[in-house]
């Protein structure tokens, strides 16, 4: 069944033809300064099961490593609806939001933790992961502050901002 995730002012849609492969919320500098929220919610889905329509400009930064992240979004109302990512080549990600589905999955992963705002509390049951998700699937990590301590010294990499 077709969904479509819809920009502000209407004009660029993403249109969705399967169900997402998961949902994420995502806590990165990045999706923070894009959105205007301290946490974006984003549904990932095969490439191959979303097209778009209507007519959008695309922004690119830098993710991770320098793999490119490109974010399209409506010329005119400014609404980011799709995006895209070199670290999953095969997946892209809608913003949930645009569906304004309240009965939309849940997310089951969240990710950037080492920025998520301390008054964010998520539900139980779900994936945490103090940066992104790895792209080949290893166990969630238990100790999150620990873990990101262990791995980088607890010094952050500049520049290591977002996915
Ligand atoms: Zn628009
Ligand atoms: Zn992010």
């Amino acid at each position: 069944m077709e969904k479509t995730a819809h920009c502000l002012c209407g004009r660029f849609c993403a249109i969705v033809t399967a169900d997402p492969q998961r949902v994420t919320i995502c806590h990165c500098e990045a999706c923070q300064r894009r959105s205007g929220i301290p946490l974006t919610c984003n549904a990932h889905y095969r490439t191959s099961d979303v097209r778009l329509e209507g007519a959008h400009k695309i922004y690119v930064r830098d993710g991770q490593e320098g793999r490119k992240v490109r974010h399209h979004f409506c010329p005119e109302c400014g609404t980011t609806v799709y995006t895209t990512g070199e670290k999953f080549p095969d997946l892209c990600m809608v913003v949930v939001g645009a569906f304004a589905d309240p009965t939309y999955p849940a997310p089951t992963v969240s990710v950037f933790e080492e920025t998520k705002h301390h008054w964010v509390v998520l539900s139980s049951g779900m994936e945490h992961y103090p940066q992104g998700r790895p792209p080949k699937w290893t166990p969630p990590l238990k100790n999150v502050g620990a873990a990101v301590a262990a791995d980088r010294g607890g010094v952050r990499i500049p520049g290591d901002r977002g996915h």
